[in-house]
């Protein structure tokens, strides 16, 4: 009843497509019965989360912030979220969020712009900026969202909240819209890193309906929170460089450093010469795997079909063209130009390549050091409207949050204070692949 009187009271914030209002009351019944029984509780047991807008709820709808899956209703359930039902969490319901999560400030979606709770002239962040806004306003205690780029980093960066994108491969895909299936995990926003870790705890490991996720141990991360005497930490030249890094979040990102200096740890400079490249990178190889995913919404399958369609071409047209927004349209013709015969070489192949050479560079630095400290965002949240004209300029702000999901590694963003406005800063932590028990134990110290 908290949470949902909270829901109602910000309604105006507009994080919440669907409320299970009277689902979600039926269950915290069946869970205190649960507990007057005296029954084993699970691990979540009460926890009470939302789910952005692209996990798959069985008998529930999903839209993935389109207009296209309009009506669609889902045949069964993400092994994410199945999970979080297995160990007694309350789903709470449905979060906003850019249309097929592809987007920096959530106002991609076709269900309207969500606001960032700090201030309601200025965006949330995105992709996953409402499940961001629901932990921030307190509409939740922690909720799922997707980093396919840094949609749950860079929304928790300008929410004031901690954001986790763990290591690919890390949690099954099974049941989430996919944008970009090389880049896309599911993460986590919480208030805290324990709440966190014990999350990613649930979520975490094997699964018989997704074949790429890794069956490396889980372990109990909320239990490895302790941290070490002596870290070996690095920051990177070219982000500390970089001409549109905002005063405040550079010195936020300083005073870390000098903290972690005088308490005896190491802190180093290194160069990562081929940064340049990773946004071309990374939007080259997204919008190609875009615009093989999306093909799958032709009007014959899912949700929305144009109804004046006469025949079957004129309706894969009409249903395409009225149900995708500008950003999911451009996206489909970057991707499909990228991979067509005469620019495939030059550009996706090249792509390809040189992500590996930043993988190998990147994780060349984690070999010698435990973590990269860096911000989260080149600035903090903007003001609504402000960037709908120039997409070149939004994808522009992605710069610190690509590098882990172009190289595969866990990153999480931190609060770190507020800049001259009160807006929220967010810094970000790195680690190598499934070292998500050292990181939190970091990100724990740090906060
Ligand atoms: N802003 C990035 C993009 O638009 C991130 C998206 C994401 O992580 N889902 O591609």
């Amino acid at each position: 009843n908290h949470y949902l009187n909270a829901i109602e009271a910000n309604k105006q914030l507009n994080v919440f497509l669907d409320v299970y209002a009277d689902e979600a009351l039926e269950r915290a019944k069946m869970l205190q019965q649960k507990l007057d029984k005296g029954d084993k509780l699970g691990r979540l047991f009460g926890l009470v989360i939302g789910i952005k807008d692209v996990l798959v709820y069985k008998n529930h709808s999903v839209r993935a912030g389109s207009k296209i899956l309009e009506g669609f209703e889902s045949q069964f359930t993400a092994t994410a979220v199945q999970r979080l039902l297995e160990e007694d969490a309350i789903i709470i319901g449905m979060q906003n969020c850019d249309e097929f999560a592809m987007g920096s400030t959530n106002e991609n979606s076709a269900y309207g712009a969500t606001l960032n709770a700090a201030d309601h002239n200025k965006v949330p962040g995105g992709s996953s900026g409402a499940s961001a806004v629901s932990v921030q306003a307190g509409l939740c205690m922690a909720a799922l969202g997707t980093d396919t780029g840094g949609s749950v980093r860079q929304p928790a960066a300008f929410c004031g909240v901690v954001g986790l994108k763990p290591t690919y491969s890390r949690v099954s895909r099974n049941g989430l819209i996919a944008y970009a299936s090389s880049f896309d995990c599911i993460g986590i926003f919480t208030n805290n890193i324990e709440d966190n870790a014990l999350i990613l705890s649930v979520i975490a490991g094997k699964d018989e309906f997704d074949s790429t996720v890794s069956s490396e141990e889980v372990p109990e991360y909320q239990k490895h929170l302790q941290p070490r005497e002596n870290y070996k930490v690095a920051y990177i030249k070219e982000t500390i460089e970089n001409e549109g890094l905002q005063r405040e979040i550079k010195e936020a990102l300083m005073h870390k450093i000098d903290l972690l200096k005088r308490n005896g740890h190491q802190v180093e400079e290194v160069t990562l010469p081929h940064l340049e490249y990773l946004l071309p990178t990374y939007y080259i190889l997204t919008t190609a795997e875009a615009s093989a995913n999306l093909s799958r919404f032709d009007g014959v399958r899912y949700g929305y079909r144009a109804p004046e369609a006469h025949n079957l071409e004129s309706m894969y047209k009409l249903t395409r063209t009225q149900g995708f927004g500008e950003e999911v349209k451009r996206r489909i013709m970057l991707g499909t130009f990228v991979l067509s015969a005469s620019y495939y070489d030059a550009y996706y192949t090249k792509a390809q390549k040189v992500r590996r050479i930043i993988r190998d560079e990147t994780r060349e630095v984690l070999n010698n050091y435990d973590f990269i400290i860096l911000p989260t965002t080149p600035t903090t949240a903007l003001p609504m409207n402000s960037q709908t004209e120039n997409p070149a300029e939004m994808y522009l702000a992605d710069v610190f949050t690509v590098q882990a999901n172009v190289t595969g590694i866990p990153a999480i963003s931190i609060p770190a204070g507020v800049d001259n406005e009160n807006m929220p800063i967010g810094i970000q932590l790195m680690a190598d692949v499934f070292k998500e028990d050292q990181l939190f134990a970091f990100a724990d110290y740090l906060m």
